[in-house]
């Protein structure tokens, strides 16, 4: 078989061990899975009375344009409907960019580390991918401009960056915005957007009406507390959405998920709470982090990374051994640290104690 030569280098996304597994290997009767920054209060009551009484019927496909749903989130960000992509997940729209913008005939532009599916999706392209280092955790918005040349069609950012928790001020957005070619398309990946409380965040909307060649990705699976549902947008201009809708499957986004999404958007008391909670867990690894004397980037997410400065693998497996699972930081390119998710006070104080016990 004629196998893309780059697709047999590729390794398939691996999940974590799932909780069942890790009690059976561990004989622990309590899991705490704080690894994939999900939102560790669920969703909201709204999406369970929603989902309790469907009334849609399951042998019809689902509105392949998602017309409620799409209606409600154009409200909610004060956009035109026009301007809105669905997606299953915002991992499938990253998807949809790569399979229309990327060729091998293009490169494309990232940071490194960063949310690992930019570039999964564009060595399956076949694209150039250029890394830009990190600078203390943040994009180094300087050298990602300077690495553009005339093949460059993509180049992707994450505010707050997944896994450093570091974002992009409106000002350096603003600044590196002016210097991209008009033809280069800048995804802003804002999968943890709802959790950001920093004054100086770039506010993104604004800049969408001034920049043609911007889109930004947002995510139902974090704050919103659906990540099983998969529903994730895209907000650009209205022929940046018209040029990528071709690439999307066409009932991409099933019925219940766009029930509950609709749901969801609808109790933003239930949100503003998430976020709230979200700062207070954060601030009690901050402030066993200083007093341990332990070096972490301040987050705008819902997660923190903990330099620990031994094997990040070795603390890993500590913690799963007595019922935490966390994010090594081997695989995340931090080979000293843990990425942890803020969960509930309990939670937090749990994985906290165990961490001083490792310590
Ligand atoms: N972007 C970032 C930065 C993420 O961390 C994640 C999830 N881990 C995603 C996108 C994908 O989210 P989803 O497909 O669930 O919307």
């Amino acid at each position: 078989m004629r196998w893309k030569e780059q697709l047999l280098k590729l390794k398939p996304y691996q999940p974590g061990k799932s909780t069942g597994e890790v009690k059976r290997q561990y004989g622990l009767s309590d899991i705490v899975k704080l690894a994939s920054n999900e939102n560790p209060f669920g969703s909201s009551e709204k999406v369970r009375e929603e989902i309790a009484g469907y009334p849609g019927k399951f042998s019809v496909y689902p509105d392949g344009y998602a017309s409620e749903l799409r209606t409600s989130l154009a409200e909610h960000l004060g956009v035109s409907e026009g301007q809105i992509i669905l997606g299953n997940g915002s991992d499938e729209i990253i998807q949809m960019i790569a399979r229309g913008l990327l060729s091998p005939q293009t490169n494309t532009v990232m940071a490194a580390p960063t949310f690992p599916q930019y570039k999964h999706n564009g060595i399956i392209e076949g694209c150039g991918i250029t890394e830009i280092l990190l600078v203390n955790g943040a994009h180094d918005l300087e050298g990602m401009a300077a690495a553009i040349d005339e093949r460059t069609s993509v180049v992707w950012l994450c505010s707050p960056n997944n896994p450093t928790g570091i974002h992009i001020t409106e000002e350096e957005l603003t600044a590196f915005m002016a210097r991209i070619p008009d033809d280069v398309l800048v995804v802003l990946d804002e999968a943890y957007f709802e959790y950001v409380t920093a004054e100086n965040y770039h506010d993104s909307m604004r800049l969408l009406q001034q920049y043609k060649n911007l889109i930004i990705l947002r995510t139902f699976s974090k704050i919103y507390g659906l990540a099983s549902f998969r529903v994730g947008y895209g907000i650009a201009h209205e022929d940046t959405i018209r040029a990528l809708e071709p690439v999307r499957e066409p009932f991409n986004v099933n019925s219940l998920a766009q029930a509950a999404a609709i749901a969801a958007l609808s109790d933003q008391a239930f949100i503003d709470e998430c976020r709230r909670e979200n700062r207070a867990g954060l601030q009690q690894f901050y402030d066993f982090c200083d007093h341990a004397g332990l070096k972490y980037y301040p987050s705008e997410g819902n997660f923190i990374l903990i330099d620990l400065n031994r094997n990040g693998q070795e603390v890993f497996q500590f913690l799963l051994e007595r019922g935490y699972i966390v994010r090594s930081g081997t695989a995340l390119g931090f080979p000293t640290c843990i990425r942890v998710t803020v969960g509930s006070k309990e939670q937090n104080d749990g994985v906290i104690r165990v961490i001083k016990e490792f310590l």
